[in-house]
């Protein structure tokens, strides 16, 4: 019998970033696996970030967490997307080398203090009187801790399904977790069923690239970590091809064979993530459909068909692949295939991830119904910092929607629940313009530091640099631009026409002037910050962000009520049944998460706060 201060349970990107977390906060934690050679597996594509999610990672790195710092030494590819756009939906992500991010991140738990990952199926998890006490591994041994996190991704009951191939499995040929499933039903937990797919592997060299319109990466990359100066591995091409009417025809003929239409398959898919069957169904106009071919390592020759998820029968994927040009003579090295797994009702967990029926118990990642490595990392470390905090009786850390995505993400999560694999968009955030990638760490290293996953250096370093691009915003302020002759000349290339003086700063806000180009036309202006990008910025938005807190203040001046945990909701009478039942089982902190329920109108809302007010001022009175 083994004892530690946490348990985590499962090395996918929920359970190494909650180790992570855990481990670093001075807790002796043990990180169990199914198979320690696939530790941080990248299950589908070989990928990182992109909108929203590349957000995510961003504000991982100012809180302390491992993600960025793995994608940023394994990156084979970095692109910034929407460069051309407004900074708030700007947003970075890379192509990694998914044989070395698993390498990478393994040695960087191995070698982490406090951080004992071990092969070993957990069956069952251990309560004690409403709290959990540790885990039973299939071989027999028991590991004990006051503390468990549960992140068993596509694992929990999973099942692989390849055309009439049915398998247990919680990836192509891994083992699932089958009695785990029982135990967590067996605490009072529903579990529901989702289901998620990925391509074909194809050989490298039966493949002609020539047929191919070739995408590179950025010149200057940029990282996901601030620590990052450069990449450390040889950048590679992704190439860009479609599908075709006859790709199509071969889809169409042999639906009846797809579990996704046969019926085979009841969990729910991601709506955003459809496989290729669904997308020649739902779209029967359309003549081809976008893919891209992916190296998936500089040690491998498999490259990844993103676009081309699928789970027909593996006759019916050779040839539907190779009706794409330049894939003619594609060589498959593993089928694509869909995996249907149980997850539970993130609604059943507090916004520390803890759940309420358990204390202790923490779920993270594909469990709690979302689906994506960078969701998952989001919740592992929100779940990890929390478990981390509650063990040394400290304050919990409960990110807002106005300061991260992440914040978004598990509010979403514990407040809405969801039927469907739940992926991050910008739009699910309704202050967008406050969660700015450039900025994650002015917003969050402050956490970062407090929970102790920040170093002091790091932190000073970022007070340091909004300091000096604050003093840069004051000189920017003060420097007059005078409509001079000689100005008037060093700025009309540039369409600019000076009718009067104005400032810097003010100059900044015209169309076409950037940094380069005030630099450039004043000479005698200086900046010393090096994140000119930050600066002009904050310079251009400045209205904009403006107006956006001042909207958020007033609905924070509403919303910010606490609601009492004794607060009873059948005592509202103008209330709809439905509704109550579920204020009664999220158990919203303030009014702001109450407001987010589905279902939930202003109407409602309205009387809510009557009532919440009315009965916190009737408590006071009899205190
Ligand atoms: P995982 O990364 O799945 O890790 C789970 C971990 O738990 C593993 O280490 C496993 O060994 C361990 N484990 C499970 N049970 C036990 C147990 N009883 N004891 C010990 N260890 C245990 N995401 C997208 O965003 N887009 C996609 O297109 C997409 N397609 C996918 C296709 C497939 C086929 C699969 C399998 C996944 C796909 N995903 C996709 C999802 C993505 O892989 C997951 O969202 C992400 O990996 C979830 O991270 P996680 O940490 O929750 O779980």
């Amino acid at each position: 019998m083994t004892n530690a201060d946490v348990i985590v349970i499962g090395a996918g990107h929920a359970g190494c970033e909650a180790a992570w977390a855990t481990s670093g906060m001075g807790l002796k934690t043990i990180l169990f696996t199914i198979n320690l050679d696939m530790v941080g597996q990248m299950s589908c594509n070989p990928a990182i970030g992109g909108l929203a999610k590349g957000h995510m990672v961003r504000e991982l790195d100012a809180l302390g967490g491992l993600m960025p710092k793995i994608a940023d030494k394994t990156g084979i590819q970095f692109k910034m997307l929407n460069r051309s756009r407004g900074p708030a939906v700007q947003a970075p992500r890379c192509q990694s080398d998914k044989i070395e991010y698993r390498n990478v991140i393994r040695e960087a738990l191995e070698q982490r203090e406090n951080v004992f990952l071990k092969q070993g199926i957990v069956t069952r998890v251990m309560v004690e009187h409403g709290r959990v006490k540790g885990v039973r591994l299939k071989d027999g041994d028991e590991a004990l801790a006051p503390l468990v996190i549960i992140t068993t991704g596509t694992f929990l009951g999973g099942k692989v399904f390849i055309g009439d191939a049915v398998y247990q499995a919680g990836r192509c040929n891994e083992l699932a977790s089958i009695e785990l499933s029982a135990s967590v039903l067996d605490l009072g937990f529903q579990l529901g069923r989702m289901k998620t797919g990925t391509p074909a592997r194809i050989h490298k060299k039966t493949v002609d690239f020539s047929q191919f319109e070739e995408q590179w990466g950025d010149r200057d990359p940029v990282f996901f970590s601030y620590d990052t100066e450069r990449h450390e591995l040889p950048q590679v091409c992704c190439y860009l091809g479609y599908t075709n009417a006859q790709t199509h025809a071969v889809i169409g003929e042999n639906l009846r064979r797809s579990p996704l239409f046969s019926g085979e398959i009841q969990g729910v898919g991601p709506r955003y993530c459809p496989s290729i069957e669904d997308k020649v169904v739902k779209f029967p106009d359309r003549d081809r459909h976008q893919i891209f071919i992916e190296p998936e390592s500089h040690s491998a020759v498999e490259m990844y068909v993103n676009g081309m998820s699928t789970c027909l029968p593996i006759d019916v994927q050779k040839q539907m692949y190779r009706t794409v040009r330049g894939m003619e003579s594609c060589e498959l090295l593993r089928p694509g295939y869909a995996v249907e797994y149980d997850h539970i009702d993130p609604t059943e967990c507090k916004p520390t991830l803890e759940t309420k029926k358990v204390d202790g118990l923490y779920m993270a990642g594909q469990i709690n119904g979302t689906s994506g490595y960078e969701e998952a990392a989001a919740q592992g470390f929100v779940a990890g910092v929390n478990a981390g905090l509650a063990f040394k009786q400290q304050e919990p850390v409960i990110l807002g929607r106005n300061l991260a995505y992440m914040g978004v993400l598990i509010d979403d999560l514990v407040t809405k629940g969801t039927r469907e694999p739940y992926r991050m968009f910008t739009s699910r955030a309704e202050h967008r313009l406050l969660l700015d990638v450039h900025t994650a760490d002015e917003r969050l290293i402050a956490i970062g530091r407090r929970v102790g996953l920040v170093s002091e250096s790091r932190y000073r370093g970022a007070v340091d640099k909004y300091e000096l691009i604050q003093k840069d915003i004051e000189r920017l302020k003060s420097h007059k631009v005078l409509p001079s002759q000689e100005s008037q000349e060093r700025w009309r290339p540039r369409g600019v026409s000076l009718k009067q003086p104005t400032t810097a700063h003010d100059m900044l806000r015209r169309p076409g002037v950037d940094m380069t180009a005030l630099l450039e036309c004043e000479p005698s202006l200086e900046v010393e910050t090096a994140f000119r990008d930050v600066l002009e910025n904050k310079v251009r938005y400045a209205p904009y962000v403006k107006k956006e807190n001042e909207e958020l203040a007033k609905i924070e001046s509403l919303r910010g009520l606490k609601i009492p945990e004794r607060f009873v909701y059948e005592k509202i009478p103008s209330l709809r049944k439905e509704l109550v039942e579920k204020l009664s089982q999220i158990r919203p902190k303030t009014l702001d998460q109450a407001s987010r329920i589905s279902g939930m109108n202003a109407a409602s809302l309205a009387i809510l706060h009557v009532f919440v007010k009315r009965f916190t001022q009737e408590k006071k009175k009899t205190a």
